[in-house]
């Protein structure tokens, strides 16, 4: 993989405000998955699942997850599970060197086609996410906990799908979502697993870009919004919440790629910025300019740790069909 070209801006985001936690003392799980937990109530009622860690530098999750454990959050109804996705990738984070340990070998957030069953494919990620499939396809709610390379508000990605949007409306702390088709078989994340994408069962994943990854205001926005969710299942008792957010819906107009190494975004852009005219400068690659390409454009997520010809950011518009 080609290395990260770093500028003014990326640098500003490599500083981690807060320690990762030793996540050893969950290794044992009680389920006989290491690093999983479950709790049933016994009464009926949805499985939820809470991840974190699927990427190994996103430290963020382990924290909330840390913080469930520690209190002995237990399910009012239904099922209740606890998931550190990657932990090996995790264990090797180094705040010296934040942006490594996002994997071990690969993405774990696209290996949820063919490579859970084609056995010649074996890399640390793909044999944990064989592990952990037969527990999230018993799963009617999963809220995957990530975090981004940019500050700003709380971003939910998701399926294009009613019970996704019915999940993501719940979710008043989270500002913006962006909601897409399933994509290349080849590049399954979690979220598109056709057991979250079924119309005839009201079952969702939802991945949460809960704010900078090593902010220690995402460790405080992720665990809000992950209370919220399961509060909105019933599972925890409602607990008082910050005052809700507009929430808009996007869809995604443009992803934007690098072709040049001296890319460099014009300013230190928030991920939400809008921008009300096109054609508004947003960066410069090489010598030539990166502009928006519509009116009442978001830029989402812009990437502080770029590679050559790699994305750099995605606009997006609010999505009318979905607005409510
Ligand atoms: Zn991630």
């Amino acid at each position: 993989m080609s290395k990260i070209i770093f500028d003014e801006i990326s640098v500003s985001y490599l500083t981690v405000e807060y320690d990762p936690i030793d996540i050893k003392p969950y290794a044992k799980g009680n389920t006989g998955i290491p690093y999983l937990w479950t709790f049933d109530s016994g009464k009926p009622g949805p499985h939820c699942m809470i991840c974190g860690i699927m990427h190994g530098n996103e430290i963020a999750g382990a924290l909330v997850l840390d913080q469930l454990l520690s209190e002995e959050m237990r399910p009012l109804i239904g099922k209740l599970t606890f998931c550190f996705g990657n932990p090996e990738a995790y264990q090797q984070f180094d705040a010296n060197n934040p942006t490594q340990s996002r994997f071990v070998d690969q993405d774990i957030n696209r290996v949820w086609g063919q490579e859970l069953t084609d056995t010649s494919q074996n890399s640390y990620e793909i044999k944990r996410a064989r592990e952990l499939f037969p527990v999230i396809s018993t799963v009617d709610y999963l809220l995957d906990i990530h975090s981004m390379q940019a500050s700003g508000p709380a971003v939910a990605i998701s399926s294009d799908t009613e019970a996704a949007f019915e999940c993501v409306k719940k979710l008043t702390q989270v500002p913006f979502v962006i909601a897409g088709k399933v994509p290349d078989p080849q590049l399954l994340r979690l979220r598109d697993l056709p057991h979250f994408n079924d119309s005839k069962h009201p079952r969702a994943a939802i991945q949460i870009e809960a704010g900078q990854h090593w902010e220690r205001k995402t460790v405080v926005k992720a665990n809000q919004i992950v209370r919220q969710f399961l509060q909105s299942y019933g599972l925890i008792p409602a607990s008082e919440l910050p005052p809700a957010l507009p929430q808009r819906q996007l869809k995604t107009v443009q992803i934007m790629q690098q072709s040049a190494d001296s890319f460099h975004f014009s300013k230190d852009f928030k991920s939400g910025t809008f921008f009300k005219k096109a054609g508004s400068l947003i960066g410069i690659d090489g010598n030539k300019q990166i502009t928006t390409p519509v009116d009442n454009c978001y830029l989402i997520m812009p990437v502080h740790f770029r590679r050559f010809a790699g994305p750099c950011g995605r606009l997006a518009v609010v999505d009318e069909a979905r607005e409510v």
